[in-house]
């Protein structure tokens, strides 16, 4: 049964997606690891973090021996276990992206602060993890992992030091006050270090037995900047300073430590040459700290989503029994069954958090799963380039150029044998993934973050209390630090407008639009007629904004045009977020009937599953709409300001006025308004031109056209959100 015929009939939703659902969505249902991971990581959630966040636990941001007890439940669950590898005490085989994707969203559902005081320990194992040397790599993840059963050991503890106090590093890593100096270099010996670095909101800083920490060398026999690894009984200062006075994330311990440390130079990650009597480091901490992020926000990513969808539950329950307590409120009646519900704009609303939630889910999953399916290439990539004496930096870059042509080709249908070729392979995914990571970790986040504020203005009152059902006025303050750390908005939206211009990103882009054309034909209750057409829409905005100047003469697309570049990295995560959740429902359809238990109530979570992706695609095409439009008319100069403009000509407004009856006459007035000191601008400059207006324009219209039935989408969602079966009480504490 597809989509498209579950849209007439008459099931609605049963009851909430329970995990079987969810595991096809997610595509965890072959994994039994994970499944059993989920299982016990939930335990922890809803029981010791749920009892503390309960009990007040974050009514302070000291570091408390209730809090510090989490740390020991995250050990027996397997929750830091996760992140290693079987022989160094791990559990899981193979990449783990998607497992710690799904420990966030367990823990994230909720409190975020613990899900990031778990997270954290990986952070700063990542750039050992990640760069670190084979002896590094062992000698720390074996001290990390949890104790085996019969051993006595305590496990150690880590924290990732990058952020320094103002006016250092923040935004631009660049900056670096931390400063790194030879202390003793006896010949034929190991150099000694003299590490000074101070940090600022360390996260897992209240009981870390190592930092990895980043500086730069204040020293002309050290090259560079780097990363080091920092130990509480190094020779030095290792002070934890102090708590951040936090209004976020309190199951995480957060200060501003001061370092000054006396170390090998060995803990340099990744180690280091010698040349001509300088200590050159094999990767400097704009690599190291590359290699790190590109994992680790998405996992950041995902706590926003799972607040959201965490919200659906508490938020029916309290509109459906706000009026219970009323004299005409007789069980059976509407106003005793339905509660607030009764109001279209209360349904209207869950529906929209809801959809959010579904769509940056689904971003942030793929997300994990592309580095999944990217970590083993990535491995084999390196492993040529190191066969073929390709170092790092630009001749890295320089060998990847042939390769992405050769991945544009196989796109292209010229060479199907490249299929097999790891190198193409990584090249086509890499694209994706430097995508995917900012993309979820900046539209899930700070989108999700607004669209958590709805969540809570849904509570009334209790939203903002301590006592909300499902803690949502916390998770709503913990959003901004999810959108805030590991790089705010700002760097997520300078990484993409750097990425989505790629082209072997682009090549991809327009076969997912064809793709969408396709699901369309097939399904058009999923709205993927409206987001295939904004799908197009962006690329001919940026196609355009790539190639035009605004009314002065000046570049449009450029690094420091952010009023250009942002919107349109803003515009593309609503269409990936769409696009994902369109997939995830269409994939529920072909393998949900192989799962008994789920068979059952399947048409009906189909059917609803594909109304919220209907709204989402709705409106995701507006605000891509809104955003293109903003961004290929806003840098013109008004026709009526200059009647020889470059870009309407009398005649060009006639044509255009039998495209748009009314556009034309609205001109002078609209001209007015803007206008308003009198002065005419001194020239028009190159813009948009007529003909391209024209096609923007059809575009625009066709764009609204495919809006076709999505507010029918919405009220059968929001109709649906008024029967669905939700349990007695939350299964954890209020
Ligand atoms: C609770 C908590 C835990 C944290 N944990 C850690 C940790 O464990 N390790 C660690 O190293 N750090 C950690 N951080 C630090 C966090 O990563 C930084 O706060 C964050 O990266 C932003 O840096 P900043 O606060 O200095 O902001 P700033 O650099 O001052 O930026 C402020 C704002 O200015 C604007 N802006 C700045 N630069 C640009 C630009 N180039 N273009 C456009 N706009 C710009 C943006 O709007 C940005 O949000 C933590 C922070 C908090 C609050």
């Amino acid at each position: 049964m597809t989509v498209a015929a579950t849209e007439n009939r008459t099931e609605s939703l049963r009851a909430l997606p329970g995990d079987d659902a969810r595991q096809i969505l997610w595509r965890f249902s072959d994994r039994f690891d994970l499944q059993m991971l989920v299982q016990s990581v939930r335990a922890v959630a809803r029981g010791p973090v749920a009892r503390l966040v309960a009990q007040g636990a974050r009514n302070t941001h000291e570091w408390t021996a209730e809090k510090n007890a989490l740390l020991q439940a995250f050990d027996e669950s397997g929750i830091t276990g996760v992140f290693m590898e079987p022989s160094q005490g791990g559990f899981i085989e193979g990449p783990k992206n998607l497992a710690l994707a799904l420990v966030a969203f367990e823990l994230a559902w909720v409190d975020a602060g613990a899900a990031t005081g778990s997270l954290a320990g990986c952070l700063a194992l990542s750039p050992i993890h990640e760069r670190g040397t084979p002896e590094q790599r062992d000698y720390y993840m074996a001290r990390c992992a949890p104790p085996q059963p019969g051993e006595d050991r305590k496990p150690w503890r880590g924290a990732f030091c990058l952020t320094e106090p103002i006016p250092y590093v923040g935004v631009e890593t660049g900056l670096l006050g931390g400063k790194v100096r030879v202390a003793e270099w006896s010949e034929g010996q190991e150099p000694m270090l003299q590490v000074e670095k101070r940090g600022r909101f360390i996260t897992n800083m209240g009981f870390a037995n190592f930092v990895t920490a980043a500086v730069e060398s204040d020293d002309p026999r050290l090259k560079g900047t780097c990363m080091v690894i920092l130990e509480e009984t190094d020779p030095g200062i290792f002070d934890r300073g102090t708590p951040t006075r936090k209004l976020v994330h309190q199951l995480s311990s957060t200060r501003d430590p001061i370092f000054s440390l006396k170390v090998p130079a060995s803990r340099i990650i990744g180690g280091y040459t010698v040349k001509d009597g300088v200590i050159v480091p094999r990767y400097n901490h704009g690599e190291i700290i590359e290699a790190v992020f590109r994992r680790t926000r998405v996992t950041v990513a995902i706590m926003t989503s799972a607040k959201l969808l965490s919200a659906v539950e508490p938020v029916i329950r309290y509109g459906r029994t706000r009026f219970r307590g009323s004299s005409v409120a007789t069980p059976g009646s509407p106003r005793y069954d339905l509660g607030l519900q009764m109001k279209a704009d209360v349904v209207h609303r869950l529906v929209d958090v809801w959809a959010t939630g579904e769509a940056s889910a689904a971003l942030g999953f793929e997300a994990a799963r592309v580095f999944d399916r990217l970590d083993p290439l990535e491995r084999q990539k390196d492993e040529i380039f190191a066969a073929r004496g390709v170092g790092g930096g630009s001749a890295r870059m320089k060998a990847m150029r042939p390769i992405q042509a050769s991945a544009i080709e196989y796109l292209q249908g010229m060479r199907p044998e490249l299929k097999d070729d790891p190198l193409v392979q990584y090249a086509l995914l890499d694209s994706v993934a430097n995508v995917f990571c900012p993309a979820c970790k900046l539209w899930n986040t700070g989108h999700g973050a607004r669209m958590m504020r709805e969540a809570v203005s849904l509570m009334g009152g209790y939203g903002i209390t301590e006592d909300c059902p499902g803690f949502l006025g916390h998770k709503w303050m913990d959003s901004q630090l999810e959108a805030t750390y590991e790089g705010p908005e700002a760097v997520q939206r300078r990484q993409l407008s750097v990425t989505m211009t790629d082209e072997v990103f682009l090549a991809q882009f327009k076969r997912w639009i064809r793709d969408m054309k396709l699901i369309a034909n097939e399904r058009p209750g999923t709205g993927a007629c409206s987001l295939g057409t904004a799908m197009q829409m962006w690329l001919w905005s940026l196609d355009h904004l790539l190639k035009s100047k605004d009314a002065d003469g000046a570049k449009l697309y450029q690094s420091s045009r952010q009023g250009v570049t942002f919107p349109l990295a803003d515009a593309l995560c609503w269409l990936l977020a769409s696009r994902c959740q369109i997939l995830d429902v269409l994939e529920l359809e072909k393998r949900g009937p192989e799962n008994p238990t789920l068979a059952e109530g399947l048409p009906g979570t189909l059917t609803f599953l594909s109304d919220l992706c209907h709204v989402q695609a709705a409106r995701a095409a507006g605000e891509v709409g809104r955003v293109c439009a903003e961004l290929v008319f806003g840098y013109n100069r008004h026709p009526a300001w200059e009647t020889d403009s470059a870009c309407y000509r009398t005649s060009d407004l006639e044509a255009l006025e039998s495209l748009i009856p009314g556009i034309a006459s609205a001109a002078p007035g609209c001209c007015d308004v803007i206008d308003n000191d009198g002065g005419h601008p001194a020239k028009a400059g190159p813009c948009v031109g007529f003909e391209g207006m024209k096609q923007f324009s059809r575009m625009r219209m066709r764009l609204d056209g495919c809006l076709t039935g999505s507010q029918l989408a919405k009220d059968r969602a929001a109709d649906a959100l008024t029967r669905v079966m939700i349990p007695e009480a939350l299964d954890y504490p209020l």
